[in-house]
């Protein structure tokens, strides 16, 4: 079979675009009545109001910010964003914190169905079947987005291999033992295992992967492509985060992701404004509504992710809204040197061009009144000097090209720089002030 939903995932524009406001209404309703901040938040919004997508755009977004603010009320520690009663959270979860105090998410049995049940959306499309064995190499810990593709690949019938508890020479040898023939992972650690298994004299094109899902990082297509050369398979990317659940995939066409519709509506807003929805093509914010959770509800989500409005017509068939890129976080867009940055740019030169540096970061410093931009990067180990040189000035110039910045480059001994198990930070702004 194709698809995991025949009859949603062919659905036409029409009907899709009926449902979604149908739901929209619902969940608003439900939400006015049941979580603390949408009672405060929506006192003077009338769900039934609600009849086109202009509407919709009335409806104010709701941030992070508010989140955190409202669970420090009771009941602890979900506070004003939970919508039902604490005695029906089955799942407690978080997200990572890594930019604050993390925010809380409460999970009844029915609403962790519910974000199973579009994970499985998103594993079917990325050609995940009963016959994969699929080992996921981390300790998911309080973690959503692994979780769910656990569960989501149980539901679909394929078999899970849990690899945490593991180093990474471990898990490499549970693949080659279990015969794991497919995988879930971020793109970062993926490369890394890739080059463990180099340096234990393993080439991971051995393992006999077919599929591999990668979540948690914005993944360019040349890292994309990097990944499916060293391990000879297919790689599929998606987008989601721990608040609104996985929300897009990448189907056998690899050319954007599909908004698992209707589950979500998904808005891509004007970036400046947070008004309007930007045209096919464009860059903007995706403003995420999960249409049918109740446990946790988020009323026009503001994710923080830039994405690129895709095309909606595509070879495999499915009728959903598409997301052409993402771009990264509007957190990661720095300015520098009056020039506007994305570190994303520097990793699609890097995978695409520069086989040979194994990892890089990105250092941002000023210096009396200047900006610098260092790039450390790590070549493979038996490269010869000449050649070490070569790759320097090459990534120097290239950077240049790219970016409109001059980049120090500095190649740094082997081993120097660490290593990501699961997001990486290899971008740093170590300015401060305004920027
Ligand atoms: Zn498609």
């Amino acid at each position: 079979m194709k698809y995991w939903n025949p009859y949603l995932e062919t659905l036409p524009r029409e009907e899709l675009n009926k449902i979604e406001l149908s739901y929209f209404r619902t969940i608003l309703s439900y939400a006015k009545e049941h979580s603390i901040l949408y009672q405060e938040k929506l006192k003077n919004i009338d769900p039934d109001a609600i009849r086109t997508f202009a509407d919709i755009r009335k409806v104010p977004l709701t941030d992070k910010e508010e989140l955190r603010r409202y669970q420090e009320m009771d009941p602890y520690p979900y506070g004003g964003i939970l919508g039902g009663k604490i005695e029906e959270v089955t799942t407690f979860r978080q997200t990572s914190g890594t930019t604050g105090k993390p925010v809380y998410v409460p999970e009844t049995y029915e609403s962790w169905q519910w974000r199973i049940e579009a994970w499985c959306h998103i594993l079917y499309m990325a050609g995940f079947r009963p016959h994969h064995r699929v080992f996921l190499p981390f300790g998911y810990n309080v973690y959503v987005a692994f979780w769910e593709g656990h569960y989501a690949s149980e539901k679909l019938g394929c078999e899970l291999v849990p690899g945490g508890a593991l180093d990474t020479k471990g898990r490499i040898h549970k693949i080659i033992e279990t015969r794991a023939n497919a995988m879930m992972n971020t793109p970062t650690y993926g490369l890394h295992i890739a080059e463990e298994a180099k340096n234990m004299g393993i080439d991971p094109a051995s393992f006999g992967i077919e599929r591999m899902l990668c979540a948690g990082e914005p993944m360019p297509s040349s890292t994309r492509k990097r990944l499916e050369e060293l391990f000879h398979c297919h790689v599929f990317d998606h987008i989601g985060g721990t608040e609104p659940c996985g929300w897009a995939g990448m189907c056998e066409a690899k050319d954007g992701m599909h908004v698992i519709e209707p589950f979500f509506l998904v808005e891509i807003l004007d970036r400046e404004t947070l008004q309007k929805e930007v045209d096919e093509g464009e860059m903007g914010v995706a403003v995420v509504t999960p249409l049918g959770r109740r446990s946790f509800p988020l009323i026009r989500f503001n994710t923080k992710d830039l994405v690129v409005k895709g095309k909606e017509i595509c070879s495999c068939g499915r009728t959903s809204k598409k997301i052409q890129e993402v771009v990264g976080r509007t957190d990661d867009l720095r300015k520098i040197r009056g020039v506007l940055f994305s570190p994303k740019t520097v990793e699609e030169l890097v995978r695409e061009k520069f086989p040979e540096i194994v990892e890089y970061e990105i250092v941002v410093e000023r210096r009396g009144l200047m900006d610098v931009i260092m790039l450390r990067a790590e070549v493979e180990t038996h490269l010869p000097i000449d050649s070490i040189e070569q790759t320097r000035v090459r990534l120097q110039e290239m950077l240049k090209i790219k970016t409109n910045l001059s980049f120090h480059v500095i190649i740094e001994p082997p081993g120097s720089l660490p290593r990501y198990t699961l997001k990486a930070k290899r971008f740093k702004d170590l300015r401060e002030g305004p920027t």
